[in-house]
């Protein structure tokens, strides 16, 4: 007898979390397994920096300083994006909504869209691992890979395994960067975890254990939910 596995339809996660947590890597994976859209509102700012369009140069600045991009902007552009008919069986918001006035306009947003979200996943993460996660993280710039000069170091030192790109380091990743991006997320971000208890839809998982465990973890929290 063929197991067949189960497709979930129309569920919509946000992951929540401290810069370095893991949130991109498991967005991709989780993406991947429940065949749903994975929305990086930092990934969409590098892309139109990368191609030098107007949201690009306003973004710029505000990301190479580990500053938010101002909220209107954000929210602008995530409102836009799930209107796609491609987000219409659901989807993986990585990075938004990141204050509480992102938070609130995604409300109405999501009334005005007649949409909800079903699991909010926190990921957890000491503060003294992210910044040795994200100091050694080395991004491919042809195809985004990302790797970790000692955890998961490339085959070829410098070479993207996937497409022989060069790998770089973030601007955002070099460490008074970081330091700064961490400030912003326990002044600007971390209340969004209240925010979602509230509203009982918030599932906390530890980040800072190796990325399968932790994937595993909130397969169990996103199965839970049928
Ligand atoms: P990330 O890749 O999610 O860490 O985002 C990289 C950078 O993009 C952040 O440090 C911010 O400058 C900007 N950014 C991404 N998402 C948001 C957001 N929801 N609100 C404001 N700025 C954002």
């Amino acid at each position: 007898m063929v197991v067949q596995e189960v497709v979930f339809n129309h569920m919509r996660i946000i992951l929540l979390g401290p810069p370095g947590a893991g949130k991109g890597t498991q967005a991709v994976d989780l993406s991947n397994k429940l065949n749903l859209v994975h929305i990086s509102t930092g990934d969409i700012f590098r892309e139109a920096i990368k191609n030098k369009t107007s949201l690009g140069e306003k973004a710029q600045g505000y990301m190479n300083r580990g500053e938010l991009v101002p909220d209107q902007i954000v929210a602008e552009i995530v409102a836009d994006r799930i209107q796609k008919n491609d987000c219409s069986t659901g989807f993986i918001l990585d990075g938004f909504p990141r204050t509480d006035v992102q938070a609130s306009l995604f409300d109405q947003i999501l009334w005005d869209q007649k949409m909800s979200i079903d699991v909010v996943l926190n990921i957890t993460c000491d503060e003294q691992l992210i910044i040795s996660r994200l100091t050694g993280r080395r991004v491919c710039k042809d195809c985004g890979a990302t790797y970790h000069v000692t955890n998961i170091p490339p085959i070829k030192e410098g070479i993207c395994d996937h497409c022989q790109g060069v790998l770089f380091q973030r601007e955002d990743d070099k460490k008074d960067t970081i330091i700064n991006r961490l400030k912003v997320y326990n002044e600007q971000t971390a209340s969004l975890i209240d925010f979602y208890k509230q509203k009982n839809i918030l599932v906390s998982i530890d980040g800072s254990l190796p990325k399968e465990e932790t994937f595993e973890n909130m397969m169990d929290a996103v199965n839970s939910l049928n």
